[in-house]
């Protein structure tokens, strides 16, 4: 195959192009039409198109097809089913029917549903969603043609992450169109909000890696001592790509280019053996299945060069974690983005409305937007001094922090002067300068020109809970401000007079400063914001009473959709918990205790080997390190039999909100102690012996 990117891009993708040469003419505008607006297509319709696609598959090799979905363990699921049909005398046809394409009945009765299926009723049904074009994926099993749908119950409830996904975007659409209707823009017949997911990762050697147990079951180190050498020198962000990282790269990105996703940047990030990779952006929906893909390619792709791609939040302490920033804007099929800053005053108008709006949003909901980028191994990110903080804030930069100032502080409103500015009565606001923002990297949610970057999400997670947290909230605050502006009669001094009382009563969500400071904790709790640090803490944000407004009024989730969703993320954080200390328990009894014991006992045999040979020989330093590694081993193993019992304990509650908080409350700390005495044996005990690769072995010799 040609190695011309503009050749082999979306090579393996069902397109609108390869539609359009290989569908009749009616046929192909039927499926625009519904693909663009929505509605049905007929069964005919569908025989046609699942025929045509089944013929370019096969074309490109493909034997089976899948209805590729995305379940809530937050990985994308598939099944696999030839195109076989029945043989007759010894001949068999392949074939593929519109009612394949179109649904699915996958027995799938082991997804998560938080009690959305009891498991006589489990049947789960997956649904074509023609937004997104069908591809052909080539895996070690064979060349499979995958057709992106959702899930759902028997009952039509969402039992995956696409559903909802779509709803909150037809809500922001509605309501989106209302506001620019206000405006006089009778031209936009769709608003639709685009994501580029900038996506961090990790690259370990596989054969260190198949050597730790930790990184095997839970991806990530649960032990390990700092490597001499971390990432103080800076040396690691922007370097050069290593060889074998740089092969990688190259053949990630021939993978991801035939899927027609458009990788574009690439980097070494500011840990040693952390990158990143950035798509340009696309619709909501799309980017969200495309960032799915990055991640499952990228582990496979890894694998053909003897590495690991390592998507955890944080596979090693005391370097930066991972994670993913999802870039945000909404924007109308004319090409309108609502969140660039206009060139004319009225235009401005509407982008200070459109801010105003996001603001009271963000602000109303930040609670949501925390328990969106929830997930296990964000835990430990967040927070912490090189992700962003666990309490929302909004960035916007000098220049707009200004003008919403000078909004606020104006009792008056916002006048529209002739001379082509904004007047806010106190100063005149200028038209805003598109490249005049600044950079803040310890915001959660940073205004970056014409997009909002949503930086909190986790590396391994989908980005798809976060965008349905955006859309919904700043559907709802277009809602507000649509019910308010569109009986006014005058509708310049009505907007005016929304931006001013918005922006004055959302104020307090802007912040500019430093997000990993101390101080910003202790304003943030005068200003009344929510901070949430865990996971734990966040998930009842999904079932408030002012969520399950929000999220129904939409029809975006019901409120058991939203039980079943809080169910399962306790659920979640149990398991994964649980692995964890699990793989400690194991590591600690199998491999560093007895370790340490063999040290001991090497350093006892030397000791009276060398009093023996020579008495007057100086044994200070073997009796002081046989000393210090048989105490850190006396602590190891005390640490562990406490832990094995509290576990028990913790088990046997019978509500998992409780047990979730009593993972988070007592094992987690539990867990610390077994690892700090086993850290401080790595840096005692001799290399030789050490049975795990080391942060050294694995952050440096990719
Ligand atoms: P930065 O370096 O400021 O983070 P980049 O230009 O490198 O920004 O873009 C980062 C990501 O944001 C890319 O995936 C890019 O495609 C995406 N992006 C750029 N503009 C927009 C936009 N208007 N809406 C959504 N995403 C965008
Ligand atoms: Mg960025």
């Amino acid at each position: 195959m040609s190695d011309c990117i503009t050749e082999i891009f979306a090579s393996n993708v069902f397109s609108r192009t390869v539609m359009q040469e290989r569908l009749p003419k009616k046929v192909y505008a039927e499926l625009v039409d519904v693909m663009d607006n929505g509605g049905n297509i007929s069964m005919a319709t569908a025989d046609i198109v699942a025929t045509a696609m089944k013929d370019w598959a096969v074309e490109k090799g493909a034997t089976h097809y899948a209805h590729w979905f995305q379940p809530l363990t937050g990985i994308t699921a598939e099944k696999h089913d030839s195109f076989l049909t029945p043989p007759q005398d010894s001949r068999t046809l392949l074939q593929f029917t519109g009612k394949q394409l179109i649904m699915g009945e996958p027995d799938a009765s082991s997804f998560p549903s938080g009690g959305l299926r009891a498991t006589h009723y489990a049947r789960g049904y997956t649904a074509w969603d023609m937004t997104s074009p069908a591809f052909v994926k080539e895996m070690s099993c064979g060349t499979v043609l995958c057709i992106p749908t959702i899930f759902v119950s028997y009952t039509g409830d969402a039992l995956d992450k696409k559903t909802p996904l779509l709803r909150s975007m037809e809500a922001i659409n509605t309501q989106a169109l209302r506001i620019l209707r206000l405006f006089g823009n009778t031209q936009a017949k769709k608003v639709t909000p685009s994501v580029g997911a900038e996506q961090e990762y990790f690259l370990v050697d596989r054969e260190k890696y198949l050597k730790r147990r930790d990184l095997i079951y839970t991806g990530r180190t649960l032990f390990g001592a700092p490597a001499p050498k971390g990432q103080e020198m800076d040396d690691q962000y922007f370097g050069v790509i290593r060889p074998r990282v740089g092969e990688f790269m190259a053949d990630l990105n021939r993978e991801l280019w035939k899927l027609g996703i458009p990788a574009t940047t690439q980097h070494n990030e500011a840990a040693p053996a952390q990158h990143e990779l950035a798509p340009i952006y696309t619709t909501c929906n799309l980017a969200v299945d495309q960032n799915q893909l990055t991640m499952e390619t990228m582990k496979r792709v890894a694998t053909r060069h003897g590495l690991v791609c390592l998507l955890h939040e944080k596979p090693f302490v005391g370097v930066n974690g991972s994670g993913k920033h999802n870039n945000w804007s909404i924007s109308t099929d004319q090409g309108e983005n609502l969140l660039a800053p206009g060139d004319t005053p009225n235009e401005n108008l509407q982008f200070l409305l459109v801010l105003a709006c996001i603001m009271k949003a963000v602000d109303d909901h930040a609670d949501l937007l925390r328990c969106s980028a929830s997930c296990v191994g964000n835990e430990s990110r967040l927070g912490a001094q090189e992700a962003p903080p666990a309490i929302i804030s909004i960035f916007l930069g000098d220049q707009l922090d200004d003008v919403v100032a000078q909004i606020v502080s104006n009792s008056e409103s916002i006048k529209l002067l002739a001379s082509g500015k904004l007047d806010s009565g106190v100063s005149t606001i200028p038209v805003l300068d598109k490249d005049g923002t600044d950079r803040n990297r310890t915001s959660p949610f940073a205004f970056t020109g014409n997009k909002f970057e949503f930086r909190m999400v986790g590396s391994s997670d989908s980005i798809a809970e976060a965008n349905v947290a955006l859309n919904a909230i700043v559907a709802e605050a277009f809602c507000q401000a649509a019910d308010i502006l569109e009986g006014a009669e005058d509708f310049h001094g009505a907007c005016s007079r929304l931006i001013h009382d918005w922006m004055s009563q959302h104020q307090r969500i802007i912040f500019n400063d430093d997000g990993y400071s101390d101080e910003w904790v202790a304003e943030a709790v005068r200003r009344g914001l929510p901070n949430l640090p865990s996971m734990v803490d966040a998930i009842p944000a999904l079932t408030t009473p002012k969520a399950e407004e929000l999220y129904s009024k939409f029809g975006i989730y019901t409120k058991t959709e939203l039980e079943a969703r809080a169910e399962i993320m306790y659920e979640t954080y149990v398991k994964m918990i649980k692995i964890e200390a699990n793989t400690m328990i194991h590591m600690a009894s199998k491999h560093y205790i007895p370790t340490a014991i063999a040290y001991t006992t090497r350093l006892g045999q030397s000791i009276t080997a060398v009093a023996s040979g020579c008495p007057q020989a100086d044994l200070t330093v073997q009796r002081k390190l046989l000393i210090q590694v048989s105490s850190y081993l006396a602590d190891a193993s005390a640490a562990l039999d406490q832990l094995k019992p509290l576990m028990d304990r913790v088990d046997a509650i019978q509500d998992i909100k409780e047990m979730a908080h009593a993972y988070h409350d007592a094992v987690v700390p539990a867990m610390a102690a077994l690892r700090h005495p086993v850290d401080e044996l790595e840096l005692l005990v001799d290399k030789d012996l050490w049975p795990v690769p080391t942060y050294g072995d694995l952050l440096f010799e990719v």
